[in-house]
């Protein structure tokens, strides 16, 4: 097995020469938010290549990791991620339910972000997985990304474990609407209102004054005139006991599981790397920086995500 700390070793010595030539390969894809790497090493690429040759139902688990690429930040890389640059944090579930201008804050950061966001396209790693679908390898996907990106790449045997920020739902009727539907009734309501977008997190959020929030307008449901939430897991919140079953019996007919850009630092996601231990299953992890399956995973590899899987050989 490859451990972490081998690995940090030759992840922390390359680190400043990659910094030095980020604005070199940053070209394409876009690497802003794409903590510095090696290149895949041979040794590698032979390993999760053996990996995936022998699994014929493999269950993948997506992270923030994933999507860098595609130039969304994560929270929690280093220097890279959205909480080493910025003191903001994501909005808290039983703040969002209880209070109005809590809602008004995310509405209004979520409206200027939307454009940009929604625009993301799938990278590299998206399209291996959806392909890796289509070839009957892999067996199901768990993204804990609300970004959509591998709907976008066609990926269908998939699992939102988070939801997704593109569907939009009423807390009194549970009406669904999908989110882009939403930005023209926030147009409408707000003619003339004005703020630019900066920064853009994982979920759609940007930031803003208060002073520029106090007067956004937040549409109620069309149908009840009940609270419209985004259909996402906010942090505070937990999964439905049904989604979690149903991700638990994709498991159990999985033999190996992928960890692919996540640091399964969230309990939601990590859940499921405990279960498949206790089957015994191999469990390989593809992560740049530590994670909190390390320390069990048969293998654990330092590389980014659009670089190495499109790399393997899926037969
Ligand atoms: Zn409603």
């Amino acid at each position: 097995m490859f451990s972490a700390r081998k690995w940090s070793g030759v992840f922390r010595a390359a680190r400043l020469h990659h910094f030095r030539s980020h604005s070199v390969s940053r070209a394409s894809p876009n690497l802003t938010f794409v903590p510095a790497c090696l290149p895949p090493d041979p040794v590698e690429v032979e390993e999760l290549q053996r990996f995936v040759s022998s699994s014929k139902r493999l269950f993948v688990m997506t992270g923030a990791g994933i999507s860098t690429e595609s130039g969304i930040p994560d929270y929690r890389s280093e220097g890279v991620g959205l909480y080493a640059r910025t003191d903001r944090r994501p909005v808290q579930h039983a703040e969002f339910i209880r209070s109005a201008s809590a809602r008004q804050r995310y509405w209004a950061r979520n409206f200027v972000g939307w454009p940009q966001f929604s625009s993301h396209q799938p990278n590299k790693a998206h399209l291996v997985l959806r392909d890796w679908e289509k070839l009957g390898k892999l067996h199901w996907l768990v993204t804990q990304n609300v970004d959509a990106l591998h709907t976008k790449a066609g990926s269908q045997r998939m699992t939102e474990l988070h939801g997704c920020t593109h569907r939009v739902f009423c807390l009194a009727c549970g009406d669904r609407i999908l989110r882009s539907e939403l930005q023209e009734h926030f147009e409408a309501l707000n003619p003339a209102w004005k703020a630019e977008a900066l920064d853009v997190a994982p979920d759609g959020d940007v930031f803003l004054t208060d002073e520029q929030v106090r007067s956004f307008q937040v549409p109620a449901c069309q149908k009840c005139g009940g609270i419209l939430k985004p259909d996402v897991t906010f942090f505070g919140d937990t999964v439905s006991q049904e989604k979690v079953s149903f991700v638990h019996q994709r498991l159990a007919e999985s033999d190996s599981m992928l960890v692919a850009g996540s640091s399964m630092q969230v309990y939601s996601g990590y859940r499921f790397a405990l279960a498949a231990r206790e089957k015994k299953l191999p469990i390989a992890v593809l992560n740049i920086g530590p994670t909190r399956l390390d320390h069990f995973a048969s293998l654990k590899l330092n590389s980014r995500c659009g670089e190495l899987l499109p790399l393997i050989v899926c037969t």
